[in-house]
């Protein structure tokens, strides 16, 4: 799976591109990540200024549409499988799992992360977008938001989890529209706190009932609108 992601701080994706599991991804040749600094699409060759004032006032600035639209174009040719465009934005469509699950599927996304008050609306009527919102609050730009859906789609890329069983146990997931059950390693006791003695019993089928039990109070406890 191939992702694009256009901003104008590169720099911050270095050191969450080199660790872990999405490195692994890389060097294994599951994940590739391509990094575009909009400012190179800039029309002002003296200081690549992207941004401009809002027509009608007020406070901030915006992305202009022209570098956007000249940097999406060259980025789309830079390979075979046009991808799909998103966006970032709090007024996007909030990520959760199956989202997560759905974009997994596709073979090229291309992330654009907004700055300042975001993006001239002419984007979005020029490129439709899936926009997408990682929550309810404002952040100071997408960057994050894009780290967000990279890291969640590619657990579900086969072969990028050592154990694919892991993701499908995990919270909100496909085989499991549950939260998780409690889970526990060693030490079997720690200042008066044991583990339940049925996941030392070896007895799988037990294990698994109660498991299943304690992900389904759990979810009533802590978010019945799952279960709706
Ligand atoms: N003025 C914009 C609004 O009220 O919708 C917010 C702009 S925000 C300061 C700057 C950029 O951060 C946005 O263009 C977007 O790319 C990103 N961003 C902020 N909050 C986000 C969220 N909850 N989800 C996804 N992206 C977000």
């Amino acid at each position: 799976m191939r992702f694009d992601i256009v901003t104008l701080f590169p720099q911050i994706f270095s050191g969450y591109l080199s660790q872990s599991l999405l490195a692994k991804a890389i060097d294994r040749g599951l994940v590739e990540i391509h990094i575009h600094d909009l400012r190179e699409w800039s029309t002002d060759l003296k200081h690549h200024k992207i941004d401009d004032r809002p027509y009608g006032g007020g406070p901030g600035m915006l992305i202009c549409v022209e570098p956007v639209i000249n940097c999406v174009e060259a980025v789309q040719k830079m390979s075979d499988t046009p991808g799909v465009v998103m966006l970032t934005t709090p007024q996007g469509d909030r990520l959760d799992q199956r989202g997560v699950e759905q974009y997994s599927q596709l073979n090229r996304i291309i992330l654009l992360c907004g700055r300042y008050e975001g993006f001239d609306q002419r984007v979005i009527d020029i490129l439709d977008p899936v926009e997408i919102s990682i929550g309810d609050y404002v952040l100071n730009g997408g960057e994050v938001a894009s780290m967000v859906l990279v890291d969640s789609t590619i657990r579900m890329i086969p072969g990028v989890l050592g154990d694919e069983q892991s993701s499908w146990d995990d919270s909100f997931s496909r085989g499991n529209r549950l939260l998780e059950f409690p889970q526990y390693t060693r030490p079997p006791s720690f200042r008066g706190h044991d583990v339940p003695e049925i996941l030392l019993s070896g007895d799988h089928g037990k294990i698994a009932d109660w498991r299943s039990k304690q992900a389904m109070e759990k979810t009533k406890r802590r978010r019945s609108d799952l279960l709706e």
